[in-house]
C-alpha cells in the first residue's frame, strides 16, 4: 500500500468514480491465491480510502457510517475481492480504535490510516467458526509480561501481507481475549491462502501459533465471556457484510440493465431487482444512520437473497457465454456464494436454508 495523494473526500466525490473504474479494470486479473490485489490496494491508499474508517485524531477522515455504507456500495460493485480485503483491515482498525489504550492507538492507527501498514483479523473462531469443537483452536496462557498463544486461527484474510493481526484466543477456563500480534513474532506462521470457490486472491488461510508471545501492552480487550459481543467493530452478520452483498448485486443489475437496452424482454424482471436493490439500500442507510427500519438479521437475509438472485439472473441473461471462464458474470455468481458462509450467524444461516428449501421465512 502507498500513502494518499488525492483523497476522496466524500462518497459524492467524482474521484470515487475514477478509482472504481480502475478497480473494475484490475478485477479480472485477481483469479488465484497468488494474485494478491496489491495494485488495487495501493490505488485505494493513494485515494485515501483507508482514512475513511479512522478518526481524524489518528490521521483519518472519520467518515460517518452512512457515508461508509455508500463508499462500500461503490467499491464492492467495482471489485469485491479488494473491498472484502479492506473490510478485514477495517475490522482490525475498529477493534484497535475501540480499545482503551491511547498509546497503542497512536502507535498503530496513523500508519494504518495512510496505508503504510496492513492489519487483518483472526477472530471468527470466537463467533462463527469451530464453535462445535470441544477444545478452543487457539489457546492463550498468562505468562510474565504478557500472553503465550498456541494453536491456530482457521481463517485469516491477507495474513501473509499483514504487519499486525488482531487475534482472538481463549484461556483454558473458557474466557476470551483479543490481542494485536505482530506478524513478525517468533512462532507465528501464515500458511498460503486456500484456493476458494471465489475471492481466492484475498489470500485467506490459516495462521499457526507455536508459543507466540504477545506483550500485555498489546491486549485490546478481555479476558471475559463472549467478548466479541462487546469488543466493538460490528459483530457477525454486521452491516458491512450486507452492504457488500448489495454492492455486488449492483454490478449484476447494471449488467442486466445494459443487456435490456437491446433485449427489452428482460426489462420486467430487472425492474423488480432494481426496486429491491433500492429498498435494501434505504434499509442499509437507515441502519447506518442509527434509525434501523428492520433487524440486522432481516437485512442480511434479504441481502443474501438479492445477491444470489441478481447474479444468477445475470448468468441467465449472459447464457453460455457467461458460463465460460473469464466472463465477469460467472465470477459474480461464485462471489455471491461467499455471502452464504461469510460471518453468517445461526439465524441468518437458518433463514437462508428456509429460502433454499422454498419455505416461508
Ligand atoms: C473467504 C473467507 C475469508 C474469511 N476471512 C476471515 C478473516 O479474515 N477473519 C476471520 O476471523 N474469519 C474469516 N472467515 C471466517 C468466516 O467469517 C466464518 O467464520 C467461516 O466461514 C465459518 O465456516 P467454518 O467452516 O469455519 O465453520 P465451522 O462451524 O467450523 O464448520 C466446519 C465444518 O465443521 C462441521 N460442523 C459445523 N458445525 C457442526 C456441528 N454443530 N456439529 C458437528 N459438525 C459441525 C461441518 O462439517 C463444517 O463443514 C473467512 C471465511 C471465508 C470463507
Amino acid at each position: 500500500m502507498t500513502s494518499s495523494a488525492e483523497n476522496i473526500e466524500s462518497p459524492d466525490d467524482p474521484k470515487l468514480d475514477e478509482l472504481c473504474e480502475q478497480l473494475e479494470n484490475l478485477g479480472p486479473l485477481l483469479q488465484s491465491s497468488s494474485d494478491w490485489p496489491s495494485n488495487s490496494l495501493a490505488l485505494c491508499g493513494q485515494y485515501g480510502v483507508y482514512r475513511w474508517f479512522i478518526e481524524t485524531r489518528w490521521g483519518g477522515l472519520g467518515w460517518q457510517e452512512p457515508d461508509v455504507v455508500r463508499g462500500y456500495l461503490r467499491l464492492s460493485s467495482a471489485c469485491l475481492t479488494t473491498t472484502f480485503v479492506i473490510t478485514q483491515f477495517v475490522a482490525a482498525c475498529r477493534r484497535i480504535a475501540t480499545s482503551q489504550d491511547d498509546a497503542l492507538k497512536s502507535e498503530l492507527l496513523p500508519d494504518l490510516a495512510l496505508g503504510k501498514t496492513f492489519a487483518t483479523v483472526g477472530i471468527s473462531h470466537l463467533t462463527t467458526s469451530r464453535r462445535h469443537l470441544a477444545k478452543p483452536v487457539l489457546v492463550a496462557e498468562k505468562v510474565a509480561g504478557g500472553w503465550k498463544l498456541n494453536g491456530y486461527c482457521p481463517w485469516v484474510t491477507g495474513g501473509q501481507s499483514a504487519d499486525n493481526l488482531v487475534v482472538g484466543a481463549s484461556l483454558t477456563d473458557g474466557a476470551q481475549l483479543l490481542l494485536v500480534a505482530s506478524m513478525n513474532s517468533t512462532g507465528i506462521q501464515a500458511v498460503p491462502g486456500f484456493e476458494l470457490v471465489g475471492l481466492s486472491a484475498s489470500q485467506t488461510g490459516k495462521v499457526n501459533f507455536d508459543n507466540v508471545f504477545v506483550a500485555e501492552s498489546r491486549r485490546l480487550s478481555g479476558p471475559g465471556d463472549n467478548i466479541m459481543a462487546t469488543a466493538g467493530g460490528g459483530g457477525t452478520g454486521g452491516l458491512q457484510t450486507s452492504t457488500l452483498a448489495v454492492g455486488l448485486s449492483r454490478a449484476a443489475i447494471n449488467y442486466l440493465q445494459k443487456q435490456a437496452l437491446v433485449r427489452p424482454e428482460l426489462s420486467d424482471n430487472i425492474d423488480a431487482l432494481q426496486s429491491q436493490f433500492e429498498h435494501l439500500q434505504d434499509h442499509l442507510l437507515n441502519a447506518a444512520a442509527g434509525n434501523p427500519s428492520c433487524s440486522r438479521e432481516e437485512l442480511r437475509t434479504a441481502a443474501n437473497s438479492l445477491v444470489l438472485r441478481s447474479t444468477q439472473s445475470a448468468l441467465v441473461a449472459a447464457k453460455g457465454a457467461g458460463y465460460v471462464e473469464g466472463h465477469p458474470v460467472g465470477r459474480w455468481c461464485r462471489e455471491a456464494l461467499f455471502f452464504l458462509v461469510w460471518s453468517c450467524p445461526q439465524p441468518v444461516a437458518q433463514a437462508n436454508l428456509c429460502e433454499l428449501a422454498g419455505l416461508e421465512i
